[in-house]
């Protein structure tokens, strides 16, 4: 079944790091975009979807009202077989009487952008946010009755340190799910030039990162997810399984009948099965891909898994903890 995905396009502030498209939050803005969004449903037949996913962005941003105004049109217009149903939010953008009106608005999973639990190192950052907001918050979110808890961290953040890092995990451990992204610093961003990321320490804080995370009973199941059992992200695994989805929003992605769209115009017309777009995909799983038809591709594989950065699983490849740190080299290679 297809995922729906709607990209709400507000932040409070532009972090300095981020190339995301996003523009700052005024009411007047807000109800544009839900008048726009309203009309976009419109646009499409009665689709069934399975996963929602409200992303942004800071789609917390959006009053109750607002958001409940986008999910009445969505029910009325499409067939929703919800197996989950996500927004992420900022901690300094929701209290308990937000998160619990978010939870009676039907959403069942929160992602929360914490990034990191230590002051020092979310100033680095440019976040708005403290470590006890982030703490908070998702005490509020257990207090409101959500089960399923995903929080992004990151590595590679000026100042951080594998002591550090190994803090921010521990005091994440109880929730159901972790995002953990390397810090990529994007030119016209402010970063750039004037931050620099050690791509061997961060090398070694992924590797820490893993081991640690099983520990405390994650299963890695992506390059940077990482989840209790049953608790993997079923709309983000849809992207990478190359299955489809329709995306809202302006600046939003939809991947349907075959095609790919931005901005409601086709950009490609390829059949997603491609072997290069399934391997650049699967090969983000660690359930990995099937290269049984392309006996180029297992020769490479064979050099790879020599060196303890791939396996083979059956008729399936997938990429080691190390391999994941070198992934764009080898997808090159597997899908050149
Ligand atoms: S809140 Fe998220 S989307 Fe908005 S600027 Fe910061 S990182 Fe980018």
């Amino acid at each position: 079944m297809l995922g729906l995905y709607v990209h709400v396009p507000f932040c409070a502030i532009k972090c300095p790091y981020c190339d995301f498209y996003s523009t700052k939050y005024t009411k007047k803005y807000a109800l544009d975009f839900v008048e726009s969004i309203k009309q976009e449903i419109d646009t499409y037949p009665k689709l069934e979807f399975d996963t929602l996913y409200f992303g942004g962005g800071t789609p917390s941003l959006l009053p109750i009202e607002f958001l409940n105004e986008i999910l009445l049109n969505i029910r009325k217009h499409f067939s929703l077989k919800l197996c989950e149903s996500t927004i992420e939010i900022n901690p300094n953008t929701v209290n308990f009487d937000k998160l619990s009106a978010l939870k009676a608005l039907g959403f069942d999973r929160l992602s929360v952008g914490v990034q990191s639990i230590h002051d020092n190192e979310l100033l680095k950052l440019g976040r708005k946010h403290t470590a006890k907001q982030a703490l908070n918050c998702i005490e509020n979110a257990k207090k409101a009755k959500f089960e399923n808890i995903s929080v992004d961290i990151m590595l590679g953040i000026p100042e951080q340190t594998i002591e550090s890092l190994s803090k921010t995990i521990e005091k994440l451990k109880d929730v159901q799910h972790i995002s953990a992204y390397i810090l990529k610093i994007e030119e016209n961003t402010p970063f750039y030039g004037t931050v620099e990321v050690d791509d061997d320490e961060v090398a070694n804080m992924y590797l820490f990162m893993v081991e640690k995370l099983k520990q405390f009973g994650f299963i890695q199941y992506e390059i940077s997810n990482f989840s209790k059992q049953g608790f993997e992200s079923q709309h983000n695994l849809k992207y990478w399984r190359c299955e489809e989805y329709i995306g809202l929003g302006k600046s939003a992605h939809s991947f349907y009948n075959g095609k790919r769209y931005y901005d409601r115009n086709i950009i490609t017309e390829e059949h997603p099965a491609t072997y290069s777009e399934r391997a650049m995909l699967g090969l983000r799983l660690c359930e990995g891909f099937s290269i049984k038809d392309f006996s180029k591709a297992e020769e490479y594989a064979k050099k790879y898994e020599s060196l303890g950065l791939l396996e083979f699983k059956d008729d399936k490849i997938a990429l080691t903890p190390k391999g994941f740190l070198v992934s764009n080299t080898i997808i090159c290679d597997l899908s050149g």
